[in-house]
């Protein structure tokens, strides 16, 4: 039955074990075999690197990660997992706000010497305490810190979306492979049971043919520099909405082949003056399989549900750092909460010592950049924009 398979799913995924069957897994290799190429960037390392890589991985040493933007989700989410991760740890911060610099120094006993601020972050390539450089700053921002960060010599992790442009996203992957380093983007559901049980199910097929599927993910209120379109390339859909378009692929394992959308009607037209207050979109995928989907900056949401011919799964809240709840045709799915975060640090750490692909890397995160620059401009012509 079912309903015992999944319990059978459940048991493995302690923290611990489910770190093991990540980095045994090598993560999402359900959907590596299906998505657009996974090849993680930088294939080739130096002879060096690899020496020091393996040398780390042989002492058991944790790689330095350092955080560039020390904002929110630095402080809230990212800063508090790297207590937790096994195989990385938070070694050096980057800031433009020299008032948060103490706080972080104490708090997480960080050496003087691995603090930087924009202007000196280049010379981090002297570092060998920093492996893993973090950009975790608006998103117009990420290109060039990613850019100078693989100059430095460091691997990166890049937050979502990877940038506001596909140019910027080629050249991003460009910068990591010339420098032989690794790129991964911020797709922390990868490592989520949940999120991964919606990929086995629709990739396995295990309810048949996916015939429709709604993706919705809104928050009520948002500001700074998220209402900049320089800054953030665009409102909700970059920000929160991008969650749909990664789960309509991870669900599915294909490419959307092409993309109809209609902005919201303004409620707040001088707050949303750049960037729109809300969208609704539709994918199209090969098969005559729809994905209806939603975003907005002024209302709550968040489901994920996928409509087959034998039965239906979903996820609501399916995007959440926690408390994501899972039910199909069959009943409830039940699995730990894990912390997202420590396990994306992690294999991504684990992915650099053993020199093997990252199943979140750069490729994937143009993919959705491209989706997303063909949504807004189905939303601006009116017309189905289709995904070559
Ligand atoms: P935030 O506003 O809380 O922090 C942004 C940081 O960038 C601040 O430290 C700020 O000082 C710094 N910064 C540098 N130059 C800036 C400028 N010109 N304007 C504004 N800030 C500037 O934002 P956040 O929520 O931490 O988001 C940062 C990135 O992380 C974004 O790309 C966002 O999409 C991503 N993010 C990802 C998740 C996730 O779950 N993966 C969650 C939240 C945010």
């Amino acid at each position: 039955m079912r309903i015992n398979e999944k319990h059978t799913i459940k048991n493995p995924f302690s923290r611990r074990k489910f770190i093991f069957q990540v980095s045994r897994w090598g993560v999402g290799s359900i959907v590596l075999s299906t998505m657009t190429s996974l090849v993680s960037c930088g294939g080739t390392t130096s002879t060096e690197k690899a020496d020091e890589n393996k040398m780390k991985q042989k002492e058991g040493k944790k790689l330095g990660v350092a955080l560039v933007g020390l904002g929110g989700y630095s402080g809230g989410q990212l800063a508090p997992a790297l207590q937790e991760t096994e195989h990385c740890y938070l070694a050096g911060i980057v800031t433009g706000s020299p008032d948060k610099i103490d706080e972080w120094k104490n708090k997480y006993k960080i050496p003087e010497g691995n603090i930087y601020d924009y202007e000196n972050f280049d010379t981090i390539k002297d570092n060998p305490a920093i492996d893993i450089v973090y950009v975790v700053l608006p998103n117009s921002m990420h290109a060039e810190y990613t850019i100078r960060a693989a100059k430095a010599g460091k691997h990166v992790i890049c937050e979502k979306p990877m940038a506001v442009t596909v140019e910027d996203c080629d050249r991003m992957i460009s910068a990591c492979k010339d420098a032989g380093k690794m790129l991964s983007i911020g797709y922390r559901l990868h490592f989520e049971p949940y999120n991964r049980e919606m990929m086995r199910l629709g990739q396995e097929k295990v309810y048949g043919e996916i015939k429709k599927m709604v993706g919705e993910n809104g928050m009520g209120s948002a500001g700074g520099w998220r209402l900049d379109k320089e800054l953030a390339g665009g409102g909700p859909l970059m920000d929160v909405g991008i969650y749909c378009i990664q789960a309509m692929r991870y669900v599915t394992g294909m490419e959307p082949i092409a993309v109809s959308a209609k902005e919201g009607k303004k409620t707040q037209p001088d707050k949303y003056k750049e960037v729109e207050e809300s969208l609704i979109w539709q994918m199209e995928f090969p098969g005559n399989l729809i994905a209806e989907c939603k975003t907005s900056y002024s209302e709550g949401m968040n489901l994920l549900r996928a409509e087959a011919v034998n039965g239906w799964f979903e996820l609501s809240p399916a995007y959440g750092y926690g408390g994501i709840q899972g039910e199909t045709s069959e009943g409830k799915m039940d699995f730990e909460d894990v912390n997202q975060q420590a396990l994306q640090m992690d294999d991504f750490a684990i992915a650099v010592k053993e020199e093997r692909d990252t199943p979140v890397p750069g490729e994937m995160g143009k993919q959705d950049v491209k989706i997303l620059q063909a949504i807004y401009r189905a939303m601006q012509t009116g017309e189905r924009i289709e995904i070559t």
